[in-house]
């Protein structure tokens, strides 16, 4: 009998879900539960190549999970019959305390949220989801897998900022690196992909956030995120790096708060700062437009990366592979070719056709003749998420 792992990714007012079978990979169900607390809520869920949806009052997390449990028994998968032996939920933020995916319990639920001063924005809408979930699936293992983990053992140099040692040590003040599941996923495929274990990557996960790695060997030596997700690459909303110096100058001139200025540089800056618009497909319409805003916006998007490359180049002394992927990783050609087209000094010749097709799966968009192996790689947290959930609970 085939078995098959619910994924879980609970944020402050949504509650995404996936019914998958670790061991094909296939995704049996998967929906989203939406403005949770909000006057009305919904539901969108998919199943066998139908898409439902509902509108329905969803006041808290237990009710939206509920509210799953109700659509699976309305339009499928059959829950009692999917054979599910695990629940998987994402958990942002693991600090120094959690380097692998773990069981859970009350007690390490309880680790989870005393790590919320950490991830205010993030663990919050986690540990919800973990409470709720344990309550109304009881009987079956829930498993943590923190997007922190796969960074917890990045040389001290690249984890540690150059702060006060005993503030740094008292307030947990250190670069824990996120998006982890998907960079590690990612460059796991491109080593199984080229048949090598040895191979220097620079993985650029492109979404709504963003965030690059360099990795040595399967050993991730960098990451551009750092204490919160704020840090590195331009993002949809978020500032990426900016000089810590600009928050004092907001506070001292502007007379700003700190939540105000937190709000700031994580939902009113990156693309949508600068020209208005978070959704890439939508500041390129504008860019082509001839919307000046647009065009800088991607002009800085894509300056921010190709530092990051070359500095990760560096750092790894060497590069073999440099892939995209996430939404904006996975389907923009046009910010492909324009990052890869200013680093011909590393060699790096772009094959334009290839990088101009639309494909599923795993592809070259480099010449055979190119220094460096350029790919394109499909992510897949929730695949990574439920595989490492059905390995824990074997082990
Ligand atoms: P993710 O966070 O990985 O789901 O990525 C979401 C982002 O991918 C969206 O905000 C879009 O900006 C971007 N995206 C999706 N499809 C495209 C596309 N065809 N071209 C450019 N950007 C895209």
């Amino acid at each position: 009998m085939s078995r098959t792992v619910l994924v879980i990714n609970s944020g402050s007012s949504s509650i995404k879900y996936q019914l998958i079978d670790p061991d094909s990979g296939e995704s049996l169900s998967s929906g989203v539960v939406e403005r949770i607390g909000e006057e009305s809520g919904r539901i969108t869920h998919k199943y066998a190549g139908e898409k439902h949806t509902l509108e329905a009052p969803v006041p808290d997390h237990e009710v939206g999970l509920r509210q799953v449990i109700a659509a699976c028994g309305k339009f499928g998968p059959d829950l009692a019959a999917a054979g599910v032996v695990a629940v998987g939920h994402r958990v942002v933020q693991g600090g120094s305390r959690f380097d692998k995916a773990i069981v859970l319990d009350e007690a390490s639920t309880r680790e989870i949220a005393e790590l919320i001063p950490l991830a205010p924005l993030h663990n919050p809408a986690n540990v919800t989801g973990i409470r709720t979930a344990l309550e109304v699936f009881p009987d079956i293992p829930h498993v943590a897998i923190f997007d922190t983990a796969f960074f917890s053992d990045m040389p001290a140099y690249a984890s540690t900022y150059a702060l006060d040692k005993d503030v740094a040590e008292r307030y947990k003040i250190r670069r824990y690196g996120f998006h982890g599941t998907s960079h590690a996923f990612v460059s796991r495929e491109v080593a199984r992909h080229l048949g090598r274990d040895d191979l220097k990557q620079i993985v650029l996960h492109l979404g709504n956030g963003a965030s690059a790695s360099a990795i040595d060997s399967g050993h991730p030596i960098d990451t551009s995120m750092g204490m919160t997700p704020l840090e590195g690459l331009m993002m949809g909303t978020r500032t990426g790096d900016i000089d810590p110096a600009i928050a004092f100058h907001l506070a001292r001139v502007g007379h700003m708060r700190v939540g105000e200025i937190d709000s700031l540089f994580n939902e009113r800056s990156g693309l949508k700062g600068v020209c208005g618009h978070n959704d890439m497909r939508e500041v390129r319409e504008l860019a082509a437009a001839g919307q000046a805003d647009a065009r800088l916006a991607l002009d800085i998007y894509g300056h921010r990366i190709r530092k990051y490359i070359g500095s990760y180049a560096a750092a790894l002394n060497g590069l073999d592979v440099i892939t995209f992927t996430a939404g904006v990783g996975e389907n923009d050609s046009d910010l492909r070719r324009e990052v890869l087209e200013g680093l011909s000094f590393l060699g790096i010749e772009l094959d334009r056709e290839s990088n101009a097709q639309r494909t599923d799966g795993i592809r070259a968009i480099s010449t055979p003749a190119s220094k460096v192996t350029v790919l394109v790689v499909p992510t897949n947290e929730e695949l990574s998420i439920a595989r490492q959930a059905a390995e824990l609970i074997e082990s």
